[in-house]
């Protein structure tokens, strides 16, 4: 599938500048994150790797250092020193970053997501 291009969108009609759009904050670098991580999950081999497992360690442990959002990123840390995550397994990673949304969702009094349809919102959709 051809990717989405909203650069044209982005530039004032019949001009060469660009409309005047903010940084993200931090609820929506949130969403973009989350958006990433699950999907990075979902795309996650059944049967990874030692390999995969490792590079999957990594770019958590590296993520949780560099999230642009400090004390995000502190907490995160914090919860991945704690909860090391689970990556033998896409199911094992799914309820893994799962777990750890929603431990950002309760500090942040929003509901938690039943994990069981992880796979439903981030890789096959949900049955019509
Ligand atoms: P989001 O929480 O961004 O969720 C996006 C979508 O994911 C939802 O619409 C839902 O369909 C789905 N979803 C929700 N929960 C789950 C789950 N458990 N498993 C699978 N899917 C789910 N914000 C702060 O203010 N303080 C923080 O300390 C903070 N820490 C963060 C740490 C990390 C690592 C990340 C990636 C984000 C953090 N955020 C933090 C941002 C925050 O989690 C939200 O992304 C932001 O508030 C926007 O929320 P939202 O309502 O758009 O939905």
């Amino acid at each position: 599938m051809a990717a989405t291009d909203n650069s044209a969108e982005e530039l004032i009609p019949g001009s060469k500048t660009y409309k005047k759009i903010d940084p993200p904050d931090v609820q929506q670098l949130g969403a973009s994150s989350w958006s990433l991580l699950h999907s990075i999950a979902a795309k996650y081999p059944k049967t990874p790797s030692e390999t995969q497992q490792k590079e999957m360690s990594q770019f958590l442990n590296i993520f949780s250092h560099i999230y642009p959002c400090n004390w995000c990123a502190a907490d995160f840390e914090k919860y991945i020193r704690e909860n090391a995550p689970k990556v033998s397994s896409r199911e094992e990673l799914g309820r893994w970053m799962c777990d750890a949304h929603n431990k950002v969702n309760v500090k942040l009094g929003k509901p938690k997501f039943n994990c069981d349809f992880w796979e439903k919102r981030w890789k096959d959709g949900w049955d019509e």
